[in-house]
């Protein structure tokens, strides 16, 4: 499932169109769009490389039902990800990066 943008927050940057590793992410008219949805692999290095939050992943059916949804924020060495589940209810985990 490609990530979904939040096309007012996406200043058109174009770290989602460098970064994604099938070339699927492009910038047209200023925002990011996905060119091939159905290609998308969901590895998300476009969602934590945004720098303005403007992707985010839904949670498959499976998992979390559609509504669900899991944002990364970059702080320096951590990734913070705020989970909101069906009711709106979120939790924040901070995860260490590698690189
Ligand atoms: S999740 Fe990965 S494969 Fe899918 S659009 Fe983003 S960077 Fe590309
Ligand atoms: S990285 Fe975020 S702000 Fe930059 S072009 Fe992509 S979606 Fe827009």
């Amino acid at each position: 499932m490609p990530p979904i943008i939040k096309t007012p927050k996406c200043t058109g940057c174009g770290a989602c169109e460098n970064i994604c590793p099938g070339d699927l992410m492009v910038v047209e008219e200023g925002k990011a769009l996905c060119r091939s949805r159905r290609d998308c692999w969901d590895c998300m290095s476009c969602v934590k490389v945004c720098p303005a939050q403007a992707l985010e992943i839904r949670i498959p059916y499976q998992l979390g039902y559609y509504p669900a949804k899991l944002v990364p924020e970059m702080q320096g060495k951590e990734i913070i990800w705020t989970v909101t589940d069906l009711d709106g209810k979120e939790e924040k985990f901070t995860v260490k990066v590698r690189n």
